[in-house]
């Protein structure tokens, strides 16, 4: 197969085995196709330790879907939710809240600055109207880590409840809702479970999905009424991603397999590690932090060179079968490259050639400000 690879945070490159798992058409009526959800539904609690207090609610869509499910199904008409801000999709939830109704406050932090436990302590302290906290985990649009574990701790100890964007960390990042207080947790089939795009889940914990009955302005978006029909038919509602849930069956089995998020975290280190020393001795610059860079994808300084132009350098490395990304930054020019996927190493390597013999090409010869 001669598709280009995937550098991007979904969607990414899959696996054969994952491809082939939808060569097959599922009745969504037909019992095989209700246990397959069912099995999907039960691992994706068990991969971050939900056990017997949370549930799996699976929705169709890309994974802002299911935030904005999220959101609008547990956060109540009256609620007021704190936002830790580090970047896009941060400000994804901020605009999601403004669409649904619900007041947001917006706690600002640097782009390149992980959201700190204790200045969320201190507004949690100062404002008890806030309900709720919404907390992006990785925050794709740079590839910051924000410190999930004690910002957990903080709101707990306030009172709170946290409502986790975990989209592109679930799978590879540790998360143990056994020892962490959280109300629901977002991820989706095509990030780092290597499933393909089209289905969104929030792991939810139950007595609190139960309790969200009226709560949601949509009757797509209402995660208690699919839970709720899930629970009583085992269907979802309305006409599911057959094939989706079919290829994220088979991811699973083959995440199992490799030995799980430990070792879907070591891949993804060494991915990360490799493309950064690689991009290092290239003289281009990362953006983050190695301190607060998570191994999911590395935004890097575009060269200051008058003869580098993104759209030329997306194109000519395209060429060469890697499919970079656009920056996301407002003041800095950057661009992004993911190292997830079904991708190693040697990609990684191949793909820094290609980069390099781009630039050569293009005649960019100053790749960073002193
Ligand atoms: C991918 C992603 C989303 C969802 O984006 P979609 O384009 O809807 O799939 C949400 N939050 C984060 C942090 C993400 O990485």
């Amino acid at each position: 197969m001669n598709d280009p690879i995937l550098l991007t945070p979904g969607p990414l490159t899959t696996t054969t085995t994952t491809k082939t798992a939808m060569l097959r058409d599922w009745g969504s009526w037909d019992g095989a196709f209700n246990a397959l959800t069912a099995s999907v539904c039960h691992d994706l609690v068990d991969i971050i330790h939900g056990g017997d207090t949370h549930v799996c609610v699976p929705l169709q869509g890309s994974g802002t879907f299911a935030v904005e499910a999220a959101l609008g199904t547990l956060v109540p008409k009256g609620g007021k939710v704190l936002v830790p801000h580090n970047g896009a999709y941060c400000q994804r939830i901020v605009r999601i809240l403004g669409y649904l109704g619900r007041e947001a406050v917006v706690l600002p932090f640097g782009e390149d600055a992980p959201a700190e436990p204790a200045r969320i302590s201190q507004v949690l302290a100062s404002n008890p109207a806030i309900s709720h906290v919404a907390q992006v985990h990785c925050e794709t649009g740079t590839g910051i880590l924000n410190p999930l574990p004690e910002i957990a701790h903080v709101v707990a100890r306030q009172g709170r409840r946290l409502i986790v964007d975990a989209m592109s960390s679930y799978g590879a990042i540790p998360i143990d809702l056994q020892s962490m207080s959280i109300d629901a947790l977002v991820a989706a089939s095509g990030k780092c479970l290597e499933g393909v795009p089209g289905m969104g889940f929030v792991i939810a914990r139950r007595t609190v999905i139960e309790a969200a009955a009226g709560n949601c302005h949509s009757l797509a978006m209402d995660l208690h009424d699919q839970w709720i029909y899930m629970q009583k038919t085992s269907q979802w509602r309305f006409t599911p991603p057959t094939h989706v849930v079919a290829a994220l069956r088979s991811a699973i089995d083959q995440f199992l397999a490799d030995g799980g998020q430990a070792a879907r975290l070591a891949r993804y280190s060494e991915n990360c590690a490799t493309l950064v020393s690689a991009m290092r001795k290239l003289g281009i610059r990362t953006f983050l932090d190695d301190s607060v860079q998570a191994p999911i994808i590395i935004t890097f300084h575009s060269p200051p060179d008058q003869a580098y132009n993104f759209p030329e350098f997306y194109r000519r490395v395209r060429e060469k079968g890697f499919i970079l990304y656009p920056g996301k930054l407002t003041e800095v020019d950057t661009f992004r490259v993911g190292c997830i996927g079904a991708i190693g190493a040697t990609e990684m390597r191949r793909a820094v050639e290609a980069i390099a013999t781009t630039l050569r090409e293009m005649g960019v010869k100053r790749l960073a400000v002193k």
